[in-house]
Order: C-alpha cells, then structure tokens, then sequence
C-alpha cells in the first residue's frame, strides 16, 4: 500500500500538547505502515493565524524528531484550487450563495430549538436570495436516506450522521471572504493524495461533512482515525485559546512520553510508560507499541 498520512497543524500559536498528540499519532502510523508523513500548514483562516507561529510548530516537530518526507504545504498557497472545486460544485448545482446573517441564522436555531425540532441550518436560502446580498456558498445536502453517511473509525468504530438533519447545507465559501475549513481540508488531501487521516475526536464531527464533499468533487475517501482529544481540568479540549501552554523544546522526551500514554501506549511493558534516553529509542519502542495497538500487520 502507497500509505500517505499527514499533521495539518494551524498557527493560531505554538504546538502545545494537545497537538502533540495529534501530531504523535499520525507519525507513528505513518511509520508503522513504512508510509509518507506529511505536514500541511493551515494559515487560511486569517483572523486566527498568529505571525510567527507557522515557523515556530515546524521549529517544534522537528526537534522533536519528527520530519516531514516533503517539503510542507501552506493552504494559502493553494487558494486556485479551492476556487476551481467551488467552480466544478456551482457547475454541477450543488451548491447555492446564502444571504443569511449569523444573527438570522442563530434566531432561527432558536425558534428551531424551541420546537423542539433540528439545530441544522434550515435552509433558508436554499430557492433563492430573497432580495438579501450574497454573503456565502454553501453546499447543499440530500435529504432522507442519502444524507446519511457512515464510516468506521479505526479507533472510535463505526460512525453515523445524518447530514440533514444534524448539519443542515454547510458553508464552504464564508461570509468574510475565508474559504471554510471543510472545503481546504478535502481538496488538500486529496491533492496530496492522503491515504489516512489520523487526528483528534474534535473533528470527528467535520468527518461526515468531508466524506460527503469529496463525493460531490469525484474524489477519494481516505481512512480516518481519530484519537481522543485532550482535555484541561474543566473537561474542555486543550486549545491555544484556553490557555494551553507551548511545548518545552528541551524536554522532547517527557513531553513524548506523556503523549505516547495519553494514547494508551505501553512503552516500558510496565504500568506508567517510560521516559527514553535518546528520540531514537523512544520511536523505536513508540512504533512498535503503537502497531500493536492498532493490530498492524506491515
Ligand atoms: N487544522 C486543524 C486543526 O489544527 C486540523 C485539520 C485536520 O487535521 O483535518 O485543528
């Protein structure tokens, strides 16, 4: 098998450990399957990338033993492609401009949720403007069996949404301009032909939406593996933005080991998981833990 896998990191701040975790798993799946791991920076979303920290992540994974086999790729050098994928979705009617503002959008969920019924976007725009500007693009979703999708997760199992009913037409294009997340994550990977996606359960959520859209953009669906996120002493996911601290880069082993527990790696045959001398060493032993978990025969 051609196995190509990737870290998408955004530089909204240093790598902290939540991605480290990230990045940890699908490093160590990439190698287990002797397969290609690549880095994508996502910097298209202008209001969060932080000057500097794009840099900064690379700087991180490296010292922390983990290269890339190619050169990584910055999202805001492939926004043609984007374009050309919106281009092809409008030429084949499937997606449509929506002039509903946030607030609109929110009082209807409202009103939607008071009665009990769906939180998905209702579809306002879906037969016209209403006479209100073009603010995005949105991708329309199947309604009845067809806007079901399913797909087995290689460590949470197999997974279920109904894209009209717990999504609603999703934006691909976005109100200030930004090409929305969903619509970059699926034509980059499958620019870069990625085999596995391995990645943290918070976008677990965004699965369905992916799948769908390279369906609708002829495109491949590669296997996906997400592992569990991160979370502080609230319960919230580890982010930049509540206060996840950066990495020290002079302690790679510690931090690696914490990760490689964090995913459930037994890497000492003890208990508690070692702390190794050498980044060789801790890979070696990582590998092979992490094969063994996830029953790999390459
Ligand atoms: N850039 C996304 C993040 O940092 C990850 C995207 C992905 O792995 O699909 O959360």
């Amino acid at each position: 098998m051609n196995y190509r896998g990737r870290f998408a990191p955004s530089p909204t701040g240093p790598l902290h450990f939540g991605s480290l975790v990230s990045a940890l798993a699908s490093w160590l799946d990439a190698r287990a399957h002797r397969g290609a791991w690549l880095v994508r920076v996502e910097d298209i979303d202008g209001p969060r990338t932080v000057p500097g920290a794009a840099q900064d992540i690379l700087a991180t994974l490296e010292r922390f033993g983990m290269r890339a086999d190619e050169p990584p790729v910055w999202q805001s050098t492939q926004i043609p492609r984007y374009q050309k994928a919106l281009e092809q979705l409008k030429a084949a009617g499937l997606v449509y401009p929506c002039g509903c503002t946030r607030k609109e959008i929110a009082d209807s969920l409202l009103h939607a949720h008071a009665r009990n019924t769906t939180l998905a976007y209702p579809g306002t725009c879906r037969n016209g403007l209403h006479g209100k500007p073009a603010r995005a693009w949105r991708l329309r979703v199947p309604d009845g069996d067809a806007a079901i999708i399913t797909f087995e997760d290689r460590w949470q199992g197999q997974q279920v949404q109904n894209l009209a009913t717990e999504v609603g037409d999703f934006v691909l294009r976005r109100a200030d301009d930004q090409w929305a997340y969903q619509l970059a994550v699926v034509v980059d990977d499958a620019d870069a032909r990625i085999t596995h996606i391995v990645r943290g359960a918070d976008l677990m959520d965004s699965t369905a939406r992916q799948i769908y859209l390279q369906r609708c953009l002829d495109l491949p669906t590669p296997q996906y593996l997400h592992v569990p996120v991160v979370t502080n002493e609230h319960g919230e996911k580890l982010s930049k933005q509540n206060g996840a601290t950066a990495l020290d880069c002079d302690k790679p082993l510690e931090a690696l080991s914490a990760a490689a527990r964090h995913l459930g790696l037994n890497l000492d045959g003890g208990a508690s998981g070692g702390t190794y001398m050498t980044l060789e060493d801790f890979y070696s032993a990582a590998i092979a833990a992490w094969s063994k978990r996830m029953s790999l025969t390459v």
